[in-house]
């Protein structure tokens, strides 16, 4: 019996459209012919989360996704996913707002991270996934895997495109040379792979455009909500 997968989305929602489409063709390279996941979502405002998230009022940003985890548990869902990284600062409280199980988009990087034995990873995504504590150390904690962060001017670099490029569709070529030239960076810093830690990085580039190995995270969450639907 295939579990109902619990998305909230809109964060921004050109990620979500990839996580929709992942999930789908997982589920249709398990099962094969017509099958399709079963899922339910909501989607919120982005521009009312981006707002509350420069303001730090990120007690509100939980409640708003707290009612949409509940929306989700209401609707069905038997686990549900938040579909950005960034969001997880308010994981706990939303995971505590439900009965249902939250599927933590760091542990399932995590996770690869040590199936492929990778004991030191660079860390790119938003400011507030770098520079807080909740991301980085989920991963030190859990999995004792070492984070190596970008300097602040490439931090600066890395979250203006995700903002102002990223989650409003725009790709730029300069943007995504800027991106390279940091996941260099990282790796002549002892990196063995850079997880892209920010759900629309995976718009602006991919496998094919370096031979640093890449965990984005986007692939893997929704890979990972592909096997807990099936279990
Ligand atoms: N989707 C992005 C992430 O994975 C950034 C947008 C957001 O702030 O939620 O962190």
């Amino acid at each position: 019996m295939m579990k109902t997968i619990g998305l909230i989305g809109g964060m921004s929602w050109e990620s979500t459209a990839s996580y929709y489409q992942l999930i789908n063709q997982g589920i249709k390279q398990q099962l094969g012919g017509l099958h399709s996941a079963k899922l339910v979502m909501v989607s919120v405002d982005f521009a009312e989360i981006e707002a509350l998230q420069h303001q730090g009022d990120w007690q509100k940003t939980a409640d708003i996704l707290s009612d949409a985890a509940t929306s989700l548990e209401a609707a069905g869902a038997d686990f549900f996913l938040i579909c950005t990284n960034t969001m997880h600062l308010v994981a706990s409280q939303v995971a505590d707002a439900v009965n249902i199980p939250l599927l933590h988009i760091a542990d399932a990087t995590g996770a690869q991270l040590v199936t492929d034995k990778r004991t030191t990873i660079g860390l790119i995504g938003t400011k507030f996934t770098m520079q807080h504590s909740f991301y980085k150390n989920r991963l030190i904690d859990k999995f004792s895997i070492d984070v190596l962060l970008p300097t602040d001017i490439e931090q600066d670099i890395i979250h203006r495109v995700i903002y102002e490029e990223l989650c409003l569709g725009i790709v730029d070529q300069k943007s995504q040379a800027q991106y390279l030239q940091i996941i260099q960076n990282l790796t002549h810093r002892g990196a063995q792979g850079i997880i892209l830690g920010c759900t629309e990085i995976g718009l602006l580039l991919n496998k094919n455009d370096t031979a640093t190995k890449l965990y984005d995270t986007t692939i893997i969450h929704a890979q990972s909500a592909v096997e807990e639907s099936l279990k």
